[in-house]
């Protein structure tokens, strides 16, 4: 195997050091005729990598894992998961962790590949993944991005020449991901699992360095991890709630310490306002709905403090009371970040709590009426500014609406300020799927189309004005999948 150029990338390899029995060393499947399909420019810059050197065969095999850096240790990881409610041990079955960077602000992050080929972990899987989806997750992860949401941000897809069979053969490609780092509620409950708590505590140890080293110096600097992860998880799934995003595949095992979005499977965003809209192909009993997620996330936060009891007090009782304790701010800190992202998102000072008793009539007009969420929040603002007939066309209930926004416009709302935070550009569903299938034949406009659109969430883009329309209406149910 020939080595990157030091100026390529040095990778270091914090995690494999650290956590040896939670790191299988594993190689990636050769590439038979590896292409970039795109390539995050400004991300890698701000990783200090060349995107010139990235484009070169040295730098396409770093990103597919088939030319490793010296001294660098590929892995796949070892985790564990509550999968729709049930544990398993799991581990990256079609991933590696090429290792971490120190990007340009100093701070350490992973660069791991998705669709890297079998590894220890693979079970029956073939260790690949599909174009397709390696494009959806790098298109949602940049509106994530762009829209200020902690997120895995994506490096680059690269094609592999290989085809890949799902329901049909389907050409093959590899994602280069970059994250704060990939720690996973589910990597705590595989420690807690095995029985060893030194191990647990190497993990809490290297959790605590690497995102939230202000709980070393904490009384109690594990509970203070607990603390910062549950106060992470409630405002990024307050986020979500505020822009319409559905993850879709909640398990533990996608669920980070960091408090970054992670696992773009089978999420989307709402179209038409449903708190009970689910997408994924595999969720039949609405386990991770829209308006299941403060739920889904507040239980994977207690499977996480069940995880770490023992690091939390000797005394099992004592610890249990600590922890439950520290759960219940979950709900405050939800509560308290989504209310402030609603009274933004009605043109009102966070700290302004006159509109809190609007938003549940506000939340049932919008199911009542199906209206489009993302459309509704922009139309507000243009009711703001004087004019309410864009917003009313998009209610039934008009009499219901103008009981409800004449209360709202008596507070004042400034549109200028909803428009800097409510979105015009998401990747909306018929958008994402136009682009991808575009990129099969091997059209890359629509998907360049789409992310510039995404990357300027706020405000419009000469030429790109269908990117803010709603979906047709003969457009349909959507469904996602996952593993593919
Ligand atoms: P996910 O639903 O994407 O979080 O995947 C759950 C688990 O299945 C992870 O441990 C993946 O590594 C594994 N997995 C998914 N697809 C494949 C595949 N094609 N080959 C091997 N492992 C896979
Ligand atoms: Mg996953």
């Amino acid at each position: 195997m020939t080595a990157v150029p030091p100026q390529v990338a040095r990778l270091q390899h914090h995690f494999a050091e650290a956590l040896p029995e939670l790191a299988l060393p594993s190689e990636a499947a050769s590439t038979p005729d590896p292409r970039i399909v795109v390539l995050n420019e400004p991300l890698a810059a701000d990783l200090g990598l060349d995107p010139a050197e990235l484009r070169t065969p040295e730098g396409v095999g770093l990103l597919t894992g088939t030319v490793v850096p010296e001294g660098a240790t590929p892995v796949a990881q070892a985790y564990a998961g509550h999968q729709f409610g049930g544990f398993a041990r799991l581990g990256d079955g079609r991933a590696l962790l090429m290792g971490e960077l120190v990007d340009a602000h100093g701070r350490l992050r992973d660069l791991h590949l998705k669709g890297s080929g079998r590894t220890p972990f693979a079970r029956g899987g073939d260790g690949f993944a599909a174009l397709g989806p390696m494009l959806r997750e790098y298109v949602v992860s940049e509106a994530m991005h762009a829209l200020g949401i902690p997120t895995t941000r994506s490096l680059a897809v690269v094609a592999t020449g290989r085809l890949v069979h799902r329901e049909e053969p389907l050409p093959g490609a590899v994602l280069a991901r970059i994250a704060e780092s990939h720690l996973r509620v589910g990597t705590v409950q595989l420690a807690r699992a095995t029985g060893d708590v030194d191990l647990l505590r190497r993990v809490a140890d290297h959790a605590i360095e690497r995102h939230h080293p202000e709980a070393a110096g904490a009384a109690s600097p594990y509970l203070a991890l607990y603390r910062a992860v549950v106060s992470a998880q409630a405002r990024l799934v307050a986020r979500w709630m505020l822009v319409g995003f559905v993850h879709g595949v909640m398990n533990t095992d996608n669920m980070t310490l960091s408090g970054e979005t992670i696992d773009y499977g089978p999420c989307a965003f709402l179209d038409a306002f449903d708190p009970t809209i689910v997408f994924s192909s595999i969720d039949h009993g609405g386990r991770y709905a829209y308006a299941q997620q403060p739920a889904a996330g507040e239980w994977n936060l207690a499977r996480l403090a069940e995880a770490l009891l023992p690091l939390f007090d000797d005394d099992e009782d004592r610890a249990i009371a600590l922890a439950t304790e520290a759960l219940a701010s979950f709900r405050a800190e939800y509560g308290a970040a989504w209310s402030a992202g609603m009274r933004a998102k009605l043109g009102l000072a966070v700290d302004d709590a006159r509109a809190d008793d609007l938003f549940a009539p506000l939340l049932d007009l919008l199911r009542d009426s199906h209206v489009d969420h993302t459309s509704f929040w922009r139309a507000l603002a243009t009711a703001a500014r004087g004019d309410a007939e864009p917003v009313r066309g998009l209610f039934l209930d008009l009499p219901g609406l103008d009981s409800w926004l004449a209360q709202w416009r008596a507070l004042g709302p400034d549109p200028d300020a909803m428009d800097r935070v409510n979105p015009l550009h998401i990747p909306r569903n018929h958008l994402v799927e136009e682009a991808l299938d575009a990129a099969a034949t091997g059209d890359l406009a629509p998907l360049e189309d789409l992310l510039a659109a995404v990357r300027s969430p706020y405000r419009a883009v000469a030429g790109l004005e269908r990117y803010a329309e709603p979906p047709p209406a003969d457009f349909g149910r959507y469904r996602t999948f996952c593993g593919t």
